[in-house]
């Protein structure tokens, strides 16, 4: 991890706990009272406002929503707007997550239209991106990734863009407890880092964090987290018991 850029551990709880194991999950996690990163909480949207009274005054503490519409409002059931979730003071949103692209038909086009959502309010997107197993196999990740992050940053300005937090997710390593190797990591994110380089600036992508997702836990954590370009991780299923999460924190120093 460098020195110099932001370092981020975020929780993504995709569709688990109820409002009172996630507040009573967050309480335990910050009674650790010296953070050595940022933290990010992404719990489901019904229980931001609750989780945004538990982090409140906590310095280098940030909620986060899993998704959201690229439109401010209108007639879109069920979904939830940049303009809905600033006001209820959330910070960040995660966008492009592998199981939106799978499961709900996430295209590069709409994860386009949502990052500049983000960013036209005052929301950071965690931009999402990662190849599958057969990508991996047949030696076509560099190439998806490429396009991914091509689709994803369309017509973004250098300003836009270094307000991106970026999260390589190998969507093979994502839930099944294969985790990407350090070398392998390290080699897509300096990869991202280039790519990011050719679309903005050299200063650009040498600031922007690049945060790694896929099976983290505290065994492999400290070995990820201590590659030059990995500046944090987005943890899915170790997030949710506060032991493991607060070990993969401490994996950071
Ligand atoms: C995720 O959902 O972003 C994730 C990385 O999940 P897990 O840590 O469970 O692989």
């Amino acid at each position: 991890m460098s020195e110099n850029r932001r370092q981020i551990i975020a929780a993504n709880w995709k569709m688990n706990l109820t409002v009172g194991q996630g507040k009573k999950l967050v309480n335990h996690i910050l009674e650790e009272k010296d953070l050595p990163c940022d933290l990010v909480f992404a719990p489901p949207f019904t229980h931001l406002s609750e989780i945004k009274k538990s982090i409140t005054d906590r310095d280098k503490v940030f909620l986060a929503a899993q998704n959201c519409h690229h439109e401010s409002n209108g007639a879109y059931t069920g979904e939830i707007s940049t303009v809905m979730l600033e006001d209820m003071g959330v910070q960040m949103v995660i966008v492009g997550h592998s199981e939106r692209r799978q499961l709900f038909g996430d295209t590069g086009k709409w994860i386009n239209q949502k990052i500049k959502a983000c960013l036209s309010r005052n929301l950071q997107p965690i931009f999402c991106f990662g190849e599958k197993l057969d990508q991996r196999e047949q030696n076509q990740h560099f190439e998806t990734v490429r396009k991914q992050l091509n689709e994803g940053l369309s017509n973004l300005s250098e300003a836009q863009i270094q307000d991106v937090i970026f999260a390589y997710e190998p969507v093979w390593a994502i839930g099944t407890g294969h985790t990407a190797t350090p070398g392998q990591a390290e080699e897509m994110h300096q990869f991202v880092r280039k790519e990011i380089s050719s679309t903005s600036t050299d200063q650009v992508a040498r600031s922007v964090p690049i945060l790694y997702g896929g099976s983290v836990k505290p065994a492999n954590a400290s070995e990820l987290l201590h590659c030059p370009n990995i500046d944090g991780a987005l943890v899915g299923g170790a997030s949710l018991k506060a032991k493991d999460f607060l070990a993969i924190v401490e994996a950071v120093v």
